[in-house]
């Protein structure tokens, strides 16, 4: 997403205000953008200056020049806002993931809404003014949630490190703590980095693209305490790997599923398609509702569990499903929606991209004893017209899209069967005002509902309540 076309400010008048990397000048900050930044104006030109925050007044130090906008970093914090805290990670302003952490939770959970109405301006989808939107749920301890620590594994000063890259390069940042993480994820990791240090295991290499491990993924089951290790490598091979599981049996009994996923070359994705079962179980269980959830290594699953409970009580009250309701699940993961419903309507289909994830689906609604559940591979946009075309009807739609949102043909496809119930849940609300301009010509924003699945960071999940509109 890119903030910079997201300003509310023409800036035709503002192209000559010239200034040069390095200049300083005060600025006082009005409001956050959506990756967290601060928003200032300097000469009524647009100026982002990460880590400040709203109401303070700073000493501002170009950094980027660009006609449309200034970059800015904090050269003095001349006034700080009452709201501003020392973030419990001292790496937190060096990567990403941690742009809120300086700022106070409920002040976060306000930004998260205040995202919300930032979209909707832009977007104005019909109606827009009037929408409701509900105060964030957020969490009593914004800490130690994370279920998946997924760290790049280099060295450093002949050292093994793990971490995350620092802002705008790939220079890695060690990670040994992580206020965010549920611990075992990071014991777990600083294990692993002890292990690739002393077997020697050669570590990938991003200017020589030579050695073996580039990524480790550690996922804990929070209901079941089980772990999986995912070794993400550059080869097949995995040098000691033999003595590797026998130490990781030993030393880290936790860990119930020990995977390798090989990711060959330069891809700047971080998973390749190839994924090895190395020992223990192939897979871990995870409980929801109630429910148990199989959950392979290449499967989404929300990464915080305490607040999913929370987004699907949410999703439920906003669907009151019911049981002569055929309900559509899509994006459905490992089923974790459908299947949670699936005893209070008639029955659930999904569909999911991803077949591991769907493979999971079918085996989750067997071992719960779910029978009225069934789920398809392949995207929504095109198994939705297909089963429109073979005359499935449904009463009910959950749409749970990735951060891109919704595809126009899926779109089309939802304003032609016109589901009598409607839930949106968004990871993202810029992708959400967008959609919500063609579906408000069908639906009206019944409500919308906030809730934090990623405190400290600028992340925005939102469950969105539709209803077929009158007119
Ligand atoms: N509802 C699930 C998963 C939501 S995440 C849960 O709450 O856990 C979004 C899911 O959509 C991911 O599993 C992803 O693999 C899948 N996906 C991405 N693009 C898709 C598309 N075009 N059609 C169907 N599924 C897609």
């Amino acid at each position: 997403m890119n903030n910079h076309q997201n300003h509310r400010h023409s800036d035709r008048q503002h192209k000559d205000v010239e200034v040069e990397i390095g200049q300083r000048f005060p600025l006082t900050i009005k409001r956050l953008g959506i990756n967290g930044e601060g928003i200032g104006y300097y000469q009524r030109k647009i100026c982002f200056v990460p880590f400040a925050l709203p109401g303070e007044v700073v000493v501002a130090e170009v950094t980027e020049a660009d006609p449309r906008f200034i970059r800015a970093k904090i050269h003095k914090l001349r006034k700080p806002s009452p709201h501003r805290v020392e973030p419990a990670d001292d790496y937190a302003q060096d990567v990403g993931g941690f742009e809120l952490e300086h700022l106070a939770y409920p002040q976060q959970l306000e930004f998260k809404r205040d995202l919300i109405r930032q979209a909707l301006d832009k977007f104005k989808p019909t109606g827009y003014h009037g929408y409701t939107i509900h105060p964030t749920l957020g969490m009593d301890m914004p800490y130690e949630y994370r279920n998946k620590a997924q760290f790049q594994i280099r060295m450093i000063d002949g050292h093994v490190a793990a971490g995350l890259y620092q802002s705008g390069s790939h220079d890695l940042v060690d990670l040994e703590s992580c206020s965010v993480q549920i611990p075992v994820t990071m014991t777990v990791m600083r294990d692993m980095v002890k292990l690739i240090e002393e077997l020697e295991i050669p570590v990938y290499d991003e200017k020589t693209k030579a050695g073996i491990i580039k990524t480790v993924v550690v996922r804990v089951a929070d209901g079941t305490g089980e772990v999986q290790l995912t070794i993400i490598t550059n080869t097949p091979k995995l040098p000691h790997k033999h003595q590797l599981l026998e130490q990781i049996e030993q030393r880290l009994p936790e860990v119930t599923s020990v995977m390798q996923n090989i990711n060959p070359g330069t891809s700047p994705l971080v998973w390749g398609d190839e994924t090895i079962h190395l020992a223990g179980n192939d897979a871990i269980t995870e409980m929801i509702g109630g429910l148990k959830f199989r959950l392979s290594a290449r499967a989404f699953l929300q990464l915080n569990p305490e607040q999913t409970k929370v987004l699907y009580e949410q999703t439920a009250k906003a669907l009151k499903p019911s049981r002569k309701d055929t309900l559509i699940d899509a994006y459905a993961g490992i089923g974790t929606i459908g299947l949670s419903f699936a005893n209070q309507v008639d029955q659930v289909l999904g569909m999911e991209v991803i077949p591991d994830a769907v493979a999971d689906a079918k085996y989750n609604a067997e071992q719960n004893n779910i029978d009225n559940a069934q789920y398809e591979v392949g995207t929504a946009e095109k198994v939705m017209p297909r089963w429109l075309n073979d005359g499935v009807n449904f009463d009910a739609l959950v749409v749970d899209p990735p951060r891109s949102g919704l595809d126009g043909g899926l779109i089309k496809e939802i304003l032609r069967a016109k589901p009598e119930k409607f839930v949106y849940v968004s990871c993202n609300p810029s992708t959400l005002a967008r959609d919500l301009v063609p579906l408000t010509k069908v639906y009206d924003v019944k409500y919308m509902q906030p809730v934090d699945m990623m405190p400290q960071t600028p992340k925005c999940e939102v469950v969105v309540k539709l209803v077929k509109s009158a007119k």
